[in-house]
């Protein structure tokens, strides 16, 4: 727990951004002092609530003249807390929800960090163009959180995560100067990049205000299809054939294991069985082409080949907008149907795409023998050799005995993954959750390396201090 926030820092900070610009009503404070699986609570002395970036400014200028510690936080969609304070002031962004510029020239939309992924995906909609990072927060989850967190989703496959979206930042670093970096460059060799950095800090090198995102063309033709096989290995190599196949049109490609599907039968509304019989794998594939009516077609082709090479037990191409929707529910949904199970252990690897059925195998075999009698639901961005590695509890079991081991299973499931030269967190980043156990696994030459970088630019550790190393 942070110390005590003095009082003149207090009244120096709200002074500075006038009777409306700061909270401390609980009701006010609540919702952002608790994460979204409950899991995590906090507190706050002091909400800060600035409307541009001179605000924002003036108050980590405070900040790094008292050395008061700060917490920012966007949509608070992050899943490993990095977004709760226990006890620093919380900066909140929601005030920043511009716009600034949509330049379809120059393929750019520049909008400020408090801005929800949903709008910016309808800002762009609306000049003709399309924003491609796609996840299932996005309704709440907003730009400085997303790029904050290096955030990936469903399209890392063909558009990469977020590193690769940002053509410009403007932030506020740890002593209160303000980066002017909101550039429309595709190109800028100038040295070490300040805005890279920025990206996936996790809010510990200052606090993003606004962005300058890439936007690409609408293509015309989309098709998606539910298709049923019998082992991770066989996704995998549909997955092989299906890029191969497509010329590289394929934009979405998720495993679901069959125990999310039951899950999702139960839990969500307006869901139904995607296929006719069960199958233990599932993969939701979805393609998309600049030429109308390509797209069904195409994978009408691809599917047709993979059914002759052995490769899938069944499929299903959506016929429809409303079945599309239906599909892609399946999947979105999928943390949403584990919430009323009970407790689970959530692992966010990523290992080689070559490696995926390996590694699910192996995980699958060592977790259940830690654990027995715990469910496997693996699923997850496959395409992007990120698995989503989820354990629940024993149906009826012992709830809160599972939960007590979730450190030990975790270093299960973590030293198979780093064994496959993998990460332990693809894209939720690690926030104040899994710092110690990243360090385990990175050098100790990178870590003080990385150390180094952010004491130069946040000496006195202000910025989101319970983060990172
Ligand atoms: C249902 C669900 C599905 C999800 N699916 C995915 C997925 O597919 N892929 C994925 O990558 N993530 C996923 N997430 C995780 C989450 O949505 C992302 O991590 C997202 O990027 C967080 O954005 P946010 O605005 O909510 O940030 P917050 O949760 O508010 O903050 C996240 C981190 O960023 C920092 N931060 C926030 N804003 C700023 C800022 N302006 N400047 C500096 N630091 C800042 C915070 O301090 C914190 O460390 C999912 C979450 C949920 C609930």
């Amino acid at each position: 727990m942070t110390a005590p926030v003095p009082a003149d820092v207090l009244s120096r900070l709200k002074a500075v951004l006038g009777p409306d610009g700061w909270s401390q009503d609980p009701d006010r404070l609540a919702p952002k002092l608790v994460e979204w699986r409950d899991r995590w609570f906090g507190s706050t002395p002091l909400l800060l609530l600035p409307r541009t970036v001179e605000e924002v400014s003036a108050v980590v200028g405070v900040c790094a003249e008292s050395r008061t510690p700060i917490t920012p936080q966007g949509g608070n969609t992050g899943l490993v807390a990095g977004q709760i304070p226990q006890g620093e002031v919380l900066l909140s962004l929601e005030r920043l929800r511009r716009i600034r510029d949509v330049e379809t020239f120059d393929d750019v939309i520049t909008v400020e960090a408090g801005v929800p992924l949903a709008v910016v995906h309808e800002a762009a909609a609306a000049a003709g163009r399309r924003f491609p990072l796609s996840l299932a927060s996005e309704g709440t989850a907003t730009v400085g959180g997303l790029i904050s967190t290096n955030a990936g989703g469903t399209a890392v496959l063909r558009y990469g995560p977020m590193r690769d979206l940002v053509l410009g930042l403007e932030a506020v670093l740890p002593n209160g100067e303000v980066f002017h970096g909101l550039k429309r460059l595709r190109k800028d060799n100038t040295g070490y990049d300040l805005k890279q950095l920025l990206i996936g800090a996790e809010g510990t090198l200052g606090v993003i205000t606004a962005a300058s995102l890439k936007l690409f063309p609408v293509l015309a033709s989309r098709a998606v299809a539910f298709v049923g096989v019998e082992s991770p290995r066989a996704a995998v190599d549909l997955l092989k054939h299906a890029k191969e196949a497509s010329g590289g049109a394929v934009e979405t490609f998720e495993i679901i294991a069959r125990l999310g599907i039951d899950l999702a039968l139960r839990h969500i509304p307006d869901t139904r069985e995607p296929l006719e019989g069960p199958h233990p794998w599932y993969v939701l594939i979805e393609i998309a082409h600049a030429e109308p009516g390509a797209s069904e077609a195409a994978l009408e082709r691809l599917l047709a080949a993979a059914f002759d090479k052995g490769l899938v037990c069944d499929a299903a191409i959506a016929q429809s907008g409303a079945q599309a929707k239906m599909f892609w529910k399946i999947r979105e949904e999928q943390s949403a149907a584990q919430k009323p199970e009970g407790k689970g252990w959530k692992h966010d690897v990523s290992v080689p795409i070559s490696k995926v059925a390996r590694f699910i195998d192996e995980a699958s075999t060592a977790i259940q023998r830690f654990a027995p009698g715990c469910r496997v639901l693996a699923f997850g961005h496959v395409g992007d050799g990120n698995i989503h590695f989820n354990v629940l509890q024993p149906e009826g079991g012992d709830g809160a005995a599972f939960d007590a081991q979730r450190e030990a299973a975790a270093r299960v499931v973590h030293d198979i993954t780093a064994s496959f030269d993998g990460s332990i967190s693809a894209e939720h980043g690690l926030g104040a959750m899994k710092t110690d156990e990243a360090l385990r696994y990175k050098s100790s030459a990178e870590v003080e390396a990385l150390r180094a970088v952010r004491g130069a630019l946040d000496p006195h550790r202000i910025m989101n201090p319970r983060v990172l190393f």
